[in-house]
């Protein structure tokens, strides 16, 4: 799950802005996730210039660390490919 270290949220709404669940708000001027709406897309986290939004995972048994491994080996793969995405539309304008 993520989780958002207010002390970091400067609430400049970036995250409310990308985020396609409508799971964001902001209370007391601070970004705040209702984690029954969020799916996990990691747009927010991607776009926080503050660094404020991590994913908290947390395990209790040797099985759950395998899945929590090969969770973050998907997530990983997902940000790589926005990653990429990114740095080819970077690298078309550029050419234009
Ligand atoms: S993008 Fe980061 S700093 Fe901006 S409102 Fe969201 S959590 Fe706060
Ligand atoms: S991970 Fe995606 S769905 Fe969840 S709060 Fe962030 S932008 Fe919204």
């Amino acid at each position: 799950m993520l989780e958002i270290n207010k002390n970091f949220c400067i609430s400049c709404g970036l995250c409310i802005s990308v985020c396609p669940a409508g799971a964001i708000t902001l209370e007391y001027e601070k970004a705040t996730i209702n984690k029954n709406l969020c799916t996990l897309c990691y747009r927010c986290l991607e776009v926080c210039p503050r660094g404020a939004i991590r994913e908290e995972v947390k395990v209790s048994g040797i099985a759950e660390v395998g899945r929590s491994l090969e969770d973050m080996r998907r997530r990983m793969e997902i940000l790589k490919n926005r990653l990429k995405a990114f740095e080819k539309k970077r690298h078309l304008k550029v050419l234009k």
